[in-house]
């Protein structure tokens, strides 16, 4: 049971934990800290946090977890603001969704807290943000990574661990690298080309009308384009050289169609699109 738990940053993601922590009665008392503070009211209207904090350094004083859910791009300014008020033994995590950014963060910024730190990241979401966007069901059988380091305390690891398994979530142990590796693969480029793909329609004259005939599998692509801006400029950031690798065999991918189509070339085009087909169909199914 958690007695005491700082949430820095009421989002989606930060307010979907504290939910499902209560709804498991695996916390005695939410706490939340973010700029906004019409957004940490509603926070309490809707019962995702008991009380608000409108410094860092409130908000973390006497929690035993605090759990760091702002965009990547705030994390730095977090740490060093909670540094001087956390308590020695407090268990600090996060959920970005880029890995070797944080941890060089967190390293430089934490000083002798550095080892209750314990990175982590959901692999859980929707398109939508802030508070109201939470939902205690949001990581019920969904894969959670930790990617700790040699320096991490080990029972510092098991309350994170516990946190989530509470959750409903599946653990899993990734290192820093292998993370921003994998996950730029699976999660940060299926977002480009979803911005972009919306980008580039928009700028065609008739996109309005394009726009209009969108059926199911336009949807269904194009939905994470509707992801915060500020949260994927961050990533990109973040991330930048696995993306930007990724990004460039991908547009090889695309010359290898448009070729095949250039040349009429029905047997490379079937190869390409049934070895695709296969490869979803055995590894992910029907999801
Ligand atoms: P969100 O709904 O926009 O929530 C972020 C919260 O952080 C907001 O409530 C915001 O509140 C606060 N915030 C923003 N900038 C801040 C700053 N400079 N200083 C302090 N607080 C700040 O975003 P989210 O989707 O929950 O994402 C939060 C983190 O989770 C990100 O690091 C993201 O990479 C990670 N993540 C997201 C997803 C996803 O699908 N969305 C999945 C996995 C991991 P105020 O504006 O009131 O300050």
């Amino acid at each position: 049971m958690i007695d005491r738990l700082a949430i820095i940053g009421v989002g989606l993601i930060g307010s979907s934990l504290a939910l499902a922590l209560k709804q498991a009665g695996a916390v005695r008392q939410v706490i939340g800290y973010g700029r906004n503070l019409e957004n940490l009211e509603k926070g309490i209207e809707l019962g995702v946090i008991d009380s608000l904090a409108t410094t860092v350094a409130d908000c973390v004083r006497g929690a035993d977890v605090i759990v760091v859910a702002v965009p990547l791009g705030a994390m730095r300014q977090v740490f060093a603001e909670l540094k001087a008020s956390s308590g020695r033994d407090a268990v600090i995590t996060d959920v970005g969704s880029a890995k070797g950014s944080v941890v060089a963060a967190a390293r430089e910024e934490l000083g002798d807290l550095w080892s209750r730190f314990v990175p982590g990241h959901p692999i859980a979401g929707t398109e939508k943000s802030g508070v109201e966007a939470g939902f205690a069901s949001l990581y019920q059988g969904r894969r959670v990574i930790l990617t700790p380091l040699e320096q991490t305390d080990a029972d510092a690891v098991e309350v994170i661990d516990d946190m989530w398994q509470h959750c409903g979530a599946i653990m899993e142990y990734l290192s820093v690298e292998h993370h921003d590796k994998v996950l730029a693969a699976t999660s940060h480029l299926p977002h480009m080309l979803a911005y972009a793909l919306v980008h580039h329609l928009s700028n065609l004259n008739d996109h309005e009308e394009i726009f209009r005939y969108a059926a199911g599998g336009f949807r269904d692509f194009s939905r994470i384009a509707s992801s915060d801006p500020v949260m994927w400029r961050d990533v990109c950031l973040a991330n930048g050289d696995a993306l930007v690798t990724l990004i460039d065999q991908y547009q090889q991918e695309l010359e290898r169609i448009a070729s095949a189509i250039r040349d009429g070339d029905a047997d490379e085009l079937l190869k390409l699109f049934g070895r695709a087909k296969s490869e979803r169909d055995s590894l992910i199914g029907n999801c």
